[in-house]
C-alpha cells in the first residue's frame, strides 16, 4: 500500500490500546481512528478496576501516550451499532479491529435470580465505579449478610468493597453515589461461594491476601474445606498461584475472628440451587453441597451430592463472569459469547476469515486474564493484520470519507482528544479539592456539558 493503512479500533479499553501499540511498533504505516462508546477512554481500567486499586490504574499513562500520537485520532461518545454501523466502518477503513470487551454478565439460570436484592456483580462494579449504564442502579445495603456467588477476582473485589473501611474508600475515585450508599450500609458479613474447591478457585493470590490486611475485617475459612483430594493437591503443587492461595487460606483458617470485625467468609464446594425470597425480596440462598469428579481431561467438575442447606442473606451478588454481547452487523458466537475468530481474524459462519475484520481482548478470547494479558493477545492479532496488509488482503478504504465529519454532520457529538482532556482536567481538579484522584462524572450528559465548556 502506498499510503498509511486506515484502521478503525472499536473500544478504548486495554485491548484496544495494546492493539494500537502493536500496530505502531510495526514498519507498516497506519492511521488509526479509535472509537469509544463513552466520552472518556480506558474501558475497564476506569469502570472495572476497583477504586482502592489506584496503582493498577496507572497503566493509563501508557495509553495517554498512545492517544497523543499523530497517527491516532480519538472518537469518543460513538456507539457501534447505533451512531455508526459496521457496514460504514467496513467502507471507511482498510481494517477494523473490534476491542469491545464483554458488555454483559453470565446468569446462573436458577429460580429467584430476578428477585429484588439479587444483582449481577458486574452491575455492582459498574455502579461503584461510576459507569454511566449503572448510574441509576440501586443497591439496598440495609441487610447484614451478603452472599457472593463465584470465586474469581470480581467476587473478591465486590466483597472487599462491601467491607472496606470508608476512611480509605473516600480517598479513592469511587462514585459519589456509591460512597453515599456505602456510608449507610449495614453489611457486616460477606460469604463467597465456590462451586469447586479452594484448589480450583479463580482468584489470584495478591487479591486474596488483601483481606488479611484490611482494618476491621476478619476472614473465616473452615479448615476441613482445605483438605484436598490427590488430583486437587497435584494441581496446587503444579501452579504457584494455587500453592500461595492454599497457604493464605490456611493462614486465614488458623486466625481467629475478632469481635466487632466485619467478616468475609469463604465456603467451597457449594452451588446455589435457588435464591429464596420473601415478599419479592431476597431472603436467602439454598445451596447444594458438591463433590469433585475428575474429567477425562484431568480437570475437576462439581457434582451435587443432594445435601442442601439454606444461608440467610439480604443480597446475592452473582459473580460468575462477564459475557460478550452481539453487535448488529458483526459476527457473534452466541454459545461462547465472543466474536468468532482464528488468530484474531474474525471468521464467518463457515469458519473462513472475513476480510479486514479483527478482534482483540475479551471479545476475542472471553473474559479472562488480567490487564497485561491483553498485550500479547493484541500483538498476536496485529501479527495477523500485518501479514494480511503485506499480502494485500484488506478492505479498501473510501479515502474521500472523513468519519469524524460524517458523524458530526449527522449530529453525533463526537468527543475528540481535546474534549477528553477537558473532562479529565475537570474530574481531576474536583478530585484534588477532596484529596482524591478524581471525582467522576457518571452520566454522559454531565460529561458532555463539561466537554462543551459549559461547566
Ligand atoms: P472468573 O475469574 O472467570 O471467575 C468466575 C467464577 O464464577 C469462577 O469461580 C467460576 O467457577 C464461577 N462460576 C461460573 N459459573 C458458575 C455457576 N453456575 N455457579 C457457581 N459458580 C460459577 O471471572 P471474574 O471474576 O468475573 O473475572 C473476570 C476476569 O477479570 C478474570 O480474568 C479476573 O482475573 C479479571 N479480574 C482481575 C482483577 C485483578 O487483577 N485484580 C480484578 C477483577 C477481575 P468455576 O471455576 O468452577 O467455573
Amino acid at each position: 500500500m502506498d499510503r498509511p493503512a486506515r484502521v478503525a479500533v472499536v473500544g478504548a479499553g486495554p485491548a484496544g490500546f495494546y492493539a494500537i501499540e502493536a500496530l505502531l511498533k510495526n514498519d507498516v504505516a497506519v492511521a488509526v481512528d479509535l472509537y469509544n462508546r463513552f466520552p472518556p477512554p480506558y474501558g475497564l481500567v476506569r469502570d472495572g478496576v476497583a477504586p482502592d486499586h489506584q496503582a493498577i490504574k496507572s497503566v493509563t499513562r501508557i495509553y495517554e501516550k498512545l492517544l497523543a500520537r499523530d497517527e491516532v485520532r480519538y472518537l469518543g461518545n460513538v456507539t457501534l451499532g447505533k451512531d455508526v454501523s459496521a457496514d460504514e466502518l467496513r467502507s471507511w477503513y482498510d481494517m477494523v479491529v473490534y476491542a469491545v470487551g464483554a458488555q454483559t454478565d453470565r446468569r446462573l439460570w436458577i429460580d429467584g435470580e430476578d428477585l429484588e436484592g439479587s444483582y449481577a456483580a458486574t452491575a455492582f462494579v459498574g455502579w461503584y465505579n461510576g459507569h454511566p449504564d449503572y448510574r441509576d442502579a440501586e443497591f439496598d445495603l440495609s441487610c447484614e449478610h451478603v452472599v457472593v456467588v463465584g470465586n474469581g477476582n470480581v467476587a473478591i473485589d465486590v466483597a472487599r468493597i462491601l467491607v472496606l473501611d470508608l476512611e480509605r474508600l473516600q480517598t479513592t475515585d469511587v462514585s459519589d453515589h456509591a460512597l453515599a450508599a456505602l456510608r449507610e450500609s449495614r453489611v457486616k458479613e460477606v460469604t463467597l461461594l465456590g462451586r469447586r474447591g479452594p484448589a480450583q478457585a479463580a482468584f489470584t493470590n495478591k487479591e486474596l491476601k488483601e483481606f488479611g490486611q484490611l482494618d476491621g475485617v476478619s476472614v473465616d475459612v473452615r479448615s476441613e474445606d482445605l483438605d484436598l483430594d490427590p488430583v486437587s493437591q497435584a494441581l496446587v503443587d503444579s501452579e504457584s498461584v494455587r500453592t500461595r492461595n492454599m497457604k493464605t487460606l490456611r493462614e486465614f483458617a488458623d486466625a481467629s475472628i475478632e469481635a466487632g470485625d466485619r467478616v468475609v467468609r469463604f465456603r467451597f464446594l457449594v452451588s446455589p440451587m435457588e435464591i429464596l425470597g420473601d415478599d419479592g425480596r431476597v431472603s436467602g440462598v439454598r445451596v447444594e453441597r458438591n463433590r469433585l469428579v475428575e474429567q477425562d481431561d484431568g480437570s475437576m467438575r462439581p457434582r451435587g451430592t443432594g445435601e442442601t442447606e439454606t444461608l440467610g442473606c439480604g443480597i446475592v451478588l452473582r459473580s460468575v463472569g462477564y459475557r460478550g454481547a452481539p453487535i448488529t452487523g458483526v459476527a457473534f458466537d452466541d454459545r461462547r459469547g465472543i466474536i468468532p475468530n482464528a488468530d484474531g481474524r474474525v471468521v464467518g459462519e463457515d469458519g473462513s476469515p472475513l476480510t479486514g475484520e479483527y478482534v482483540v481482548g475479551w471479545a476475542k478470547r472471553g473474559p479472562s486474564g488480567v490487564i497485561g494479558t491483553n498485550k500479547a493477545d493484541a500483538a498476536a492479532t496485529v501479527a495477523s493484520m500485518i501479514e494480511d496488509l503485506e499480502g494485500g488482503t484488506h478492505l479498501t478504504a473510501d479515502l474521500d470519507a472523513d468519519p469524524m465529519r460524517i458523524l458530526r454532520d449527522r449530529g453525533v457529538e463526537v468527543v475528540d482528544l481535546e474534549g477528553w482532556a477537558r473532562l479529565n482536567a475537570h474530574e481531576s481538579a474536583a478530585g484534588e479539592e477532596q484529596g482524591r484522584p478524581r471525582v467522576k462524572l457518571c452520566t454522559v450528559p454531565e460529561m458532555l456539558e463539561v466537554i462543551r465548556g459549559g461547566a
